[in-house]
């Protein structure tokens, strides 16, 4: 019986605990030597104002280029990266990189006012977070006001006192905190309180499904942006993939946009030649008619 055969086929690829463990043991030690090789690239999506279309910021994504397996996606190893400790020496190469980046657009008079770096729970935590973000900001020259670091609502499951504190030593450094994912966490209102944040990022999920009929995502995104600008924070739409999910947004008082919509991330390269052509002046319509 031809079913029954197909079964017993892909039980036997199915991989054992031992294949399984051996695979993440496996992926732990290339992610140890793509670090060691430099094989790690950044990406960068920008952050448009909603009203005017400007770009406002960037966001480093980080990807990795397997030989073997092609793009691996961050949410296949930044878990991975965080469970192993990898994410420390990880964090700081990305760190340095985003802003050598930065540093470089700046002298070519093409850099957005800010560029925004992924920081993890266990990065977040660790105590020597704001002297490696101080001196790296020192030795690439970069203004801290032009960094922004964006953590999610999990840093807070932490110690309260100590997130506080290290939230506001990277505040007094002139560094902008912007909340990631919000809304898919836990104890957001009572944090919005006491966290001197910045900025709150809509999750892409409420995004996602804005304009379903039913509704729900549509009163949670406008509900969030009126909590946001209620709270004076800047509040940021991520995952915005259509115009009728940016008109929404805008409509509602959200200040910036991200999302596919106005690009996807792009490799350094591409992402240079994205602002270069953003911010060259616009031609008069008289000389561009004909
Ligand atoms: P995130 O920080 O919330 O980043 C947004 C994710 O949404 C990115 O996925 C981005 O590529 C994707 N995205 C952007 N616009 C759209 C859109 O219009 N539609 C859809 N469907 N997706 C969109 P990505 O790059 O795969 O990153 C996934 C997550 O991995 C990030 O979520 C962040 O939590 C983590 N991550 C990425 N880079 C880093 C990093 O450098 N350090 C750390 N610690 N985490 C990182
Ligand atoms: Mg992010
Ligand atoms: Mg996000
Ligand atoms: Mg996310």
């Amino acid at each position: 019986h031809a079913k029954r055969g197909d079964e017993r086929r892909y039980a036997t690829y199915l991989p054992s605990m031992e294949e399984q463990s051996l695979a993440v043991l496996n992926m732990e030690n290339d992610l140890r030597l793509a670090l060691a090789a430099g094989a790690f690239e950044l990406h960068f999506q920008p952050k448009v104002s909603a009203e005017t279309g400007d770009v406002m910021g960037a966001e480093a994504l980080i990807r990795w280029p397997h030989p073997e397996r092609g793009m691996i996606s961050p949410m296949d190893f930044i878990p991975l990266a965080e469970e192993s400790g990898l994410i420390m020496p990880l964090g700081r190469w990305i760190l340095r990189d985003a802003c050598r980046r930065m540093v470089a657009w700046r002298a070519q008079g093409i850099a957005p006012p800010s560029l925004s770096v992924n920081v993890s729970p266990r990065q977040f935590a660790d105590p020597s977070l704001t002297e490696t973000i101080e001196r790296t900001l020192e030795e690439t020259g970069l203004p801290p006001e032009c960094l922004d670091i964006e953590i999610t609502e999990s840093v807070t499951s932490g110690d309260v006192e100590r997130v506080i504190s290290t939230m506001a030593a990277l505040k007094a450094m002139g560094i902008t905190l912007s909340v990631d994912d919000f809304g898919t966490g836990y104890s957001s209102l009572n944090y919005l309180k006491r966290f001197p944040i910045d900025t709150l990022k809509i999750d892409q999920s409420f995004v996602r499904d804005l304009m379903d009929t039913k509704g729900k995502d549509a009163a949670i995104c406008a509900t969030v942006v009126a909590l946001g600008n209620n709270l004076g924070f800047t509040v940021v739409a991520e995952g915005v993939e259509t115009a009728d999910q940016a008109r929404f947004l805008y409509e509602k008082g959200c200040h910036m946009l991200q999302g596919y919509w106005i690009s996807r991330p792009l490799p350094a390269a591409a992402f240079t030649a994205w602002l270069a052509e953003m911010s060259e002046p616009e031609q008069p319509a008289a000389l561009t008619a004909g």
